[in-house]
C-alpha cells in the first residue's frame, strides 16, 4: 500500500492578519507547515501546495524535508486539484490535509487506516459538538433553535482511496468550490466514514489560536535535563566574578576569560539540556576574542540556543564549592543576576553553596568549584 500526503498551505490568511500567512507562523519553535510535514514523513511521498508567491517561505519551512512543492489556485478546491495532478498514479491512498492544523497525531492516522481497511472510500476525524446552535437573522435575533443530533465537527487529514478521490475530482465541474474533500467524495456517492478526532487538532484561524494550539500541543513538551560543572584556580587578586557578581576576597580567580566558575558551569548546563555541546567548543580557550571576556557572554549565548530552538528554560540549579569566600551575603545579588541574564523569573534561580569540610583541592583552598542544573521544556 502506498499512502501520499497532500498537504494544502494555500490560505491568504485573510481572518488571521497576523506576520504573514498562518502556516508559516511560528509555533513552538517552527512553522505552523513544518508540525505536518514532520507527522506526516512517513507517507511515500508529501505534496505541499503553496500559493506561488510563498515558495521561499515554503522552502524554509520544510527544509530538510523530503517533499514536493507546487502552486495552489484560487480556491481550495483548485490547490487540491493541483496537488492530486502531482500524486503518482499507482498510489493506493492518498490523505489530504491543511497545514493550519498542526496536531497531527499517530493515532489518528491509525483510526483513519483501520477505517479505510474496514471497508469505507473515505475517513476523516471529527469531535461531537458541545454547543447549542442556534439560528439567527442578520441582526443576530435567534430566529430558531437548530437541533445538532448527528453533526459532527470535520478536521484533517482526511484519508481516501486514491482512485475514487481522483474519479470524484474528475466528475466534479472545473470552477466548483466546495468546503473540503469529504464534500467532493459524497458528490460522488463515495462512503466516507468520520472517526474520532483530535482537540490538537483545532485549525489555526485567528492570530489567539495560535496561543491555543500552542497549549494544547504543549503537553507533548519533553522535559530535558543538563548538567554543567567547572572550577578555576585561586591566583593574586582582590576579588572573584561569581554569577556576575564581584566578590571582594584575598585572591582572584585565574581563567582565560573571567573565570566566573558559576555561569561556566550554568552555561554547559544548558548546552547539555539540548545536546549542544560545550562552553569549550562554543568559546575556544585558544581564542583571543574571548581573553578576559564577560562570562554574561557565554551564558546568554546558550539561552539563546534554547530559545532558538523554541526551548524554554523551566529552571536551573547551582552549588558553588569552596571554603571562602562566603556565598551567602552575594545569593541573592548572584540570583539576581542570573535570572536576569536568562529572562527568568528568581524564584526558578536556585543558588547554593557548600564547602568540602576542609577535604581535597577545595578544602585546601586552591580553588573553586561549581556544579549546575538545568532544565528545558523541549518540542519533540
Ligand atoms: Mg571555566
Amino acid at each position: 500500500m502506498t499512502e501520499v500526503a497532500l498537504i494544502v498551505a494555500g490560505g491568504r490568511g485573510q481572518r488571521f492578519a497576523g506576520d504573514g500567512p498562518k502556516q508559516f507562523a511560528p509555533l513552538g519553535g517552527r512553522p505552523v507547515l513544518r508540525w505536518s510535514v514532520q507527522a506526516l514523513q512517513r507517507c511515500a511521498h508529501t505534496i505541499v501546495v503553496v500559493p506561488a508567491d510563498q515558495f521561499e517561505s515554503a522552502h524554509a519551512a520544510c527544509a530538510g524535508a523530503a517533499v514536493t512543492l507546487t502552486a495552489g489556485g484560487a480556491t481550495r478546491t483548485a490547490s487540491v486539484r493541483a496537488g492530486l495532478a502531482l500524486v503518482p498514479p499507482d498510489t493506493t491512498t492518498v490523505l489530504i490535509h491543511d497545514a493550519a492544523r498542526p496536531g497531527v497525531r499517530q493515532d489518528v492516522l491509525a483510526r483513519l487506516r483501520a477505517a479505510l481497511a474496514e471497508g469505507a472510500d473515505g475517513a476523516a476525524p471529527a469531535l461531537p459538538l458541545a454547543d447549542a446552535l442556534k439560528r439567527t437573522d442578520a441582526a443576530n435575533w435567534v430566529s430558531d433553535n437548530a437541533d445538532r443530533t448527528g453533526l459532527m465537527r470535520v478536521q484533517t487529514p482526511q484519508m481516501f482511496r486514491f482512485p475514487a478521490l481522483a474519479a470524484a475530482y474528475a466528475a466534479l465541474p472545473e470552477h466548483s468550490s466546495l468546503d473540503d474533500d469529504i464534500a467532493v467524495a459524497t458528490a460522488a456517492g463515495l462512503r466516507v466514514q468520520l472517526v474520532a478526532g483530535d482537540p490538537r487538532l483545532s485549525k489555526i484561524t485567528y492570530p489567539e489560536d495560535l496561543a491555543m494550539v500552542e497549549r494544547l500541543m504543549g503537553q507533548q513538551r519533553l522535559p530535558c535535563v543538563g548538567s554543567g560543572a567547572d572550577a578555576h584556580r585561586f591566583g593574586p587578586g582582590d576579588h572573584v566574578t561569581l554569577c556576575g557578581v564581584r566578590i571582594p576576597h584575598s585572591h582572584g580567580l585565574i581563567g582565560h576569560s573571567d573565570a566566573d566558575a558559576g555561569w561556566h558551569a550554568l552555561t554547559d548546563a544548558l548546552l547539555g539540556a539540548i545536546a549542544a555541546g560545550d562552553i569549550g567548543q562554543h568559546f575556544p580557550p585558544s581564542d583571543p576574542q574571548w581573553r578576559g571576556a564577560a562570562s554574561e557572554r557565554f551564558l546568554a549565548h546558550a539561552a539563546s540556543l534554547v530559545r532558538q530552538r523554541g526551548a524554554e528554560i523551566a529552571n536551573v540549579d547551582l552549588t558553588i564549592l569552596c571554603e571562602s569566600p562566603k556565598i551567602g551575603p552575594h545569593r541573592a545579588a548572584m540570583q539576581a543576576r542570573t535570572a536576569e541574564v536568562l529572562g527568568l523569573s528568581p524564584d526558578r534561580v536556585g543558588i547554593k553553596a557548600t564547602t568540602t569540610e576542609r577535604m581535597g583541592f577545595l578544602g585546601r583552598q586552591e580553588g573553586l568549584a561549581a556544579l549546575a542544573s538545568a532544565l528545558v521544556l523541549r518540542w519533540p
